[in-house]
């Protein structure tokens, strides 16, 4: 098989090793005869899966014992409306939810929202371009709001925040980690809600990760899906319907994988370390450009522009025969990106380098 790095936004790479070891127990899962796939999520083998991955991502995280994981479906986009349904019932009527627009992301949960409540942009970088993240001084936030929704890591705009915002007294903090959770360190104990899709960062598409604080289990809406009610999905440890057991599994795996690493902790000092070097290919002269404020560049993903725009195709085809994947930025900006998640290997950053700096000439 030939060497290729994979600079996908998501789904995105994934650890070899993990890989090699679902690979070599996808027919017999440790001596049981059955694939995971084939495994009742109510059977003992299971149930070992997704305790074991629960308590591995509880320790990675340090995420305190009032809090619950849940393990749930419907992606990114679908926690925008199940969010709401299950918070709005903290406030009377008419419910205000705030939110910081900061990129795509963030964009896409203003909209959701709106359909449930009136929604406060409280602050926006729509008008630079969303190249960064307005200073906490200058938002508007409401009093007795329901939430405070924010993006912390925008996948498309590439701008990730450097500090944990502080809604009013209150007001719970609700983050949308999709694209960044598990590269730093973080203090779950500020938020109120944190949720990521685990194509990302964490392991297959379908799974959809909610760490939430246990008082905030109780304020469901009675239209909630009950499939999609956090309190219920606590209660049934993630198994009130069938979960996406394989996804859990893989994510597991990666749980472990990272423990072995040296954790949270580990990652962060390898992604800045990645970040740095590809950022400084990119400052060295302007044959590129990366349009991000330098305080709030995102160490996950990259995005960046070629002066000349007419190389676009050529500089992907020659990335392409370099086994240098997926660098087409998003449709709705164009140019490049790269992802560079907890699994993309340093030796993948330094090869983006080279190629970098040979496509530039230097
Ligand atoms: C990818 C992504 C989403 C959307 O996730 P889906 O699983 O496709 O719904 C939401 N937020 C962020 C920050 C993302 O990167």
């Amino acid at each position: 098989m030939t060497q290729v790095f994979n600079f996908s936004a998501g789904p995105a790479v994934l650890p070899k090793e993990v890989l090699q070891q679902a690979a070599s127990e996808m027919l017999d899962w440790q001596g049981s005869g059955m694939s995971v796939m084939e495994m009742s999520h109510r059977g003992p083998e299971f149930i070992s899966i997704y305790r074991q991955a629960e308590a591995d991502l509880r320790e990675l995280l340090a995420v305190p014992a009032n809090y619950r994981i849940l393990f749930m479906q419907g992606g990114g986009l679908g926690q925008n409306a199940i969010i709401p349904m299950n918070l709005l019932g903290r406030v009377r009527e008419p419910a205000v939810i705030d939110f910081v627009h900061t990129g795509s992301w963030s964009g896409k949960s203003v909209k959701e929202a709106a359909r449930y409540a009136q929604v406060n942009v409280a602050a926006s970088s729509q008008a630079g371009g969303f190249t960064s993240v307005p200073a906490q001084a200058s938002w508007q936030l409401t009093e007795g709001a329901a939430y405070l929704h924010v993006c912390t890591n925008e996948t498309i705009d590439g701008v990730e925040y450097n500090f944990v915002p502080q809604p009013p007294a209150g007001v719970p903090l609700v983050a949308d980690m999709s694209s960044h959770i598990l590269s730093r360190q973080i203090d779950v104990s500020q938020y109120g809600v944190i949720f990521a899709g685990a194509q990302k960062n964490i392991g297959p598409a379908g799974l959809t990760l909610v760490i939430v604080r246990e008082d905030l289990l109780e304020h469901a809406l009675p239209i909630c899906p009950s499939a999609f009610n956090w309190k219920n999905v606590a209660e049934h440890e993630s198994m009130f319907n069938t979960p996406p057991t394989y996804a859990i599994y893989i994510a597991g795996l990666v749980f472990a994988h990272l423990k072995a690493q040296g954790g949270v902790a580990a990652m962060e000092a390898r992604n800045i370390e990645k970040a740095r070097l590809l950022y400084e290919a990119l400052d060295r002269d302007d044959f590129y450009a990366n349009r991000v404020d330098e305080s709030c560049r995102s160490r996950m993903n990259i995005p960046f522009y070629l002066r000349d725009e007419s190389l676009n195709e050529a500089f992907l085809a020659g990335a392409k025969a370099r086994g240098l994947l997926q660098l087409k930025g998003h449709k709705s900006v164009g140019g490049m990106r790269a992802s560079i998640y907890n699994a993309m290997p340093i030796e993948g950053v330094q090869a983006l380098v080279d190629y970098l700096n040979e496509f530039a000439g230097r």
